[in-house]
């Protein structure tokens, strides 16, 4: 094995129920589409021996590194609302866990990898689809600087998926903090087996919150980090019209990284109750439903810890709402200091909240795109400036034309200069988001045609949605009414 892959394996090292070992199953004919290079460097990979047959034969899961020892791991979760007791890594496999750069723990996982003891009916494959969309919409989050699980690679396999139709098969190796899930605290959880909580609360903190073992109730202090991850992830998503799809517990990261990628979408036009999942019949995931389907998922692990936080009954309950008490306070605290910025306001005064929200209001009644909107106001918010590219986005100009003036007059409050406050507005508003029009074609292109240059060009112009990007301009743009795409797959 001349690819050195230094895996350590600390989850492999729990106890046998948490997961089964199983290798990932071959593919026939592996060809790499994109190595995420940056991504391998931070791994401490060689992006060249990646990209070569051995490396390729990794990522396909024809060949397992000596220092892996795969495994796919065992959760539980609420999927729309239901409790579902054991789901489990159907077609994902745990490679193991590398050191970056940075020192942190990763882990590289195989999506699409072939059967496992979870699979029940499935056939353990990705389409090929999928595994670009969740390439170009994870890889846009990071760039965005949205806490996400991350794409090193997408191959395809040389094999069909039968699907509703017959498709062309793909690998994607995902990067993530961890792939512990709020269900997998649900599983040992709903067997009653407390101390296989107490083992997995264990090695979150020692993963990822070290300080709560530092904290008088350390237990407490996981679930109080758990709780503020999940507050600040939301209101990332809310800032950028960024659709979850499937915000189901066990698609709840407990690193707090945005994880799964189905059916999610970005919104164009403003519109609290855009969904865009097939799957989501009843709108229960919509776009403005996440931050409260976020607390409810905290509430479902909270109630996993409950036996942990104290023996009495009654004092965990009061100690888990307690945690969770926090969770509106820091959403909306993100969200409103969020806003404020995407407003060019650095500093804070009374009614911004309100500025923020008229201004949202008036955008979906009239339109308007979410991401256009504050992009062009980071222009308009120049004295020079008329505000008329942004006039232009509304349908009926006199809902922008009457709240501009107040957005004005609150601008002149503010001690910034013109251009620290055009410098700071265009650094969180995006010009750049994976908007579903040019996903959609992409995956066309790739999986109809074989055609992955406009997917190589669309996932480059996504890695800096901050900069103008003059020769891109038209993925800038909103679809056309022909282009509109209505409905998103997760085309597992
Ligand atoms: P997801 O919708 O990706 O969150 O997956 C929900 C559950 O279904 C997880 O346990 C997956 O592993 C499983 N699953 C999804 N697609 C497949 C498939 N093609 N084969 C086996 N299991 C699958
Ligand atoms: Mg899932």
């Amino acid at each position: 094995m001349s690819v050195p892959f230094p895996f350590d394996n600390t989850y492999a090292r729990l106890p046998g129920r948490f997961y089964a070992r199983v290798p990932p199953t071959p593919v026939r004919a592996p060809r790499l589409i994109r190595l995420n290079e940056s991504l391998a460097a931070q791994l401490g990979l060689d992006p060249e021996l990646l990209a070569g047959e051995e490396g390729v034969e990794v990522l396909a899961g024809n060949r397992v590194a000596d220092s892996a020892e795969p495994i796919a791991a065992a959760y539980a979760g609420h999927q729309f609302g239901t409790f579902v007791p054991q789901l489990g890594d159907g077609r994902a496999i745990l490679l193991g866990e590398l050191i970056d750069r940075a020192g942190v723990r990763r882990d590289v996982q195989l999506k699409g990898s072939g059967r496992t003891p979870y699979s029940r009916g499935g056939d353990g494959r990705a389409a090929l689809g999928p595994v670009l969309r969740e390439y170009v919409v994870s890889e846009a989050m990071a760039a965005l600087g949205i806490p996400t699980t991350r794409a090193l690679a997408a191959v395809t396999t040389g094999e069909t998926v039968i699907r509703e139709t017959v498709l062309p098969g793909g690998v994607l190796t995902r990067v993530a903090s961890s792939h512990i899930r709020v269900g997998t605290f649900q599983f040992f959880a709903s067997r009653g087996d407390v101390e296989g909580v107490r083992l997995l609360a264990d090695y979150v903190v020692a993963r990822h919150y070290p300080e709560a073992a530092r904290s008088e109730r350390p237990y407490r202090a996981l679930l109080d980090a758990v709780v503020r991850a999940q507050a600040e992830l939301i209101a990332r998503w809310m800032l950028v019209g960024f659709i979850h799809g499937v915000m189901n517990t066990d698609n709840t990261s407990v690193a707090g990284e945005t994880i799964d990628y189905g059916p999610c979408a970005f919104m164009d036009a403003y519109d609290p109750g855009a969904v865009f999942s097939a799957i989501d019949r009843q709108g229960r995931y919509a776009y403005s439903m996440q931050p409260a389907i976020g607390e409810w998922n905290l509430a479902r692990f909270a109630e996993c810890l409950l036996p942990l936080l104290s023996d009495d009954t009654d004092a965990a309950v009061a100690e888990a709402e307690q945690s969770l008490d926090a969770y509106r306070p820091v959403f909306e605290g993100a969200f409103l200091g969020g806003l404020r910025r995407k407003l060019g306001l650095l500093t804070e005064r009374e009614g911004d909240a309100e500025l923020g929200r008229d201004l949202l209001q008036a955008m979906g009644a009239n339109g308007a795109d979410f991401t256009l909107t504050f992009r062009r106001l980071s222009d308009a918010a120049s004295v020079r400036e008329d505000g008329a590219g942004v006039r232009s986005l509304f349908a009926n100009s006199s809902a922008y034309d009457e709240w501009e003036p107040r957005w004005r007059r609150r601008l002149a409050q503010e001690p910034a200069d013109e251009a620290t406050r055009r410098a700071a507005m265009l650094a969180v508003n995006p010009a750049f988001i994976p908007r579903n029009h040019l996903v959609e074609a992409v995956i066309r292109a790739g999986v109809d045609e074989g055609d992955f240059a406009p997917f190589h060009e669309l996932v480059t112009v996504l890695s800096n949605p901050f900069e103008a990007q003059p020769a891109f301009t038209r993925y800038a743009e909103p679809p056309a009414e022909h282009e509109r795409v209505l409905q998103t797959f997760c085309g597992t």
